[in-house]
């Protein structure tokens, strides 16, 4: 059995997403065996970034600034919000350079397996910034073509048509392929996505 500190970063790398026990051995291994520095440089990296990193209040993205340099924009038109799950796809968004609404970031899709997941959803806040923004005139639903990612959408317009009937809906264009990521999208899929958006109602 491996020694206690050891096994103690495993079972914390083990968490990250797409890493199983078996790679989290091989990233201890591979610190271990590159020495102080390397390890030193990462442990900073990671204290900056926790340091230095917030939660924007407004939209929930993470940025460096509260509120984030989207919605402090005032040349962006804060009357379109795109919601999206995770703040990958906000910049998957921006690269096409032809969105130039704000957003809100979920930071993540309702699941019906997980329940108790569904807390840290940001759904109570966007509904919250819709009552308190009334120029808000249009929200975009970009959310991954997914199970998930379709059932939060039905559930969002739903909510939206009933509570704020005056707001326009609209998701994007089913130019991206079912079951897909949104943030790997190509750059082109995702400009006429959006340019051909569809109106819900
Ligand atoms: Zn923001």
């Amino acid at each position: 059995m491996y020694s206690r500190p050891i096994q103690n970063l495993i079972r914390i790398l083990s968490k990250l997403p797409s890493v199983g026990p078996r790679t989290a051995e091989r990233f201890v291994f591979h610190m271990l065996k590159s020495g102080k520095k390397e390890v030193g440089d990462l442990s900073l990296a990671l204290q900056e970034l926790m340091r230095n990193m917030k939660s924007c209040s407004v939209c929930y993205d993470f940025s460096d600034q509260n509120p984030c340099l989207l919605c402090n924009n005032t040349k962006r038109d804060h009357t379109m919000i795109a919601v999206v799950a995770e703040s990958q796809d906000v910049q998957a968004i921006e690269k096409t350079s032809i969105y130039t609404g704000v957003y809100h970031v979920l930071r993540g899709t309702l699941r019906a397996d997980r329940e108790d997941e569904n807390n840290g959803i940001k759904m109570a806040e966007l509904f919250k910034r819709i009552q308190s923004s009334p120029e808000v005139k249009e929200i975009i639903l970009a959310l991954n073509p997914n199970m998930e990612g379709e059932t939060t959408m039905l559930f969002l317009e739903r909510a939206v048509k009933k509570n704020f009937p005056h707001i326009t809906i609209s998701r994007l264009a089913r130019g991206l392929p079912t079951g897909s990521e949104l943030q790997y999208a190509d750059e082109i899929t995702l400009e006429n996505a959006l340019k051909s958006r569809i109106v819900l109602k």
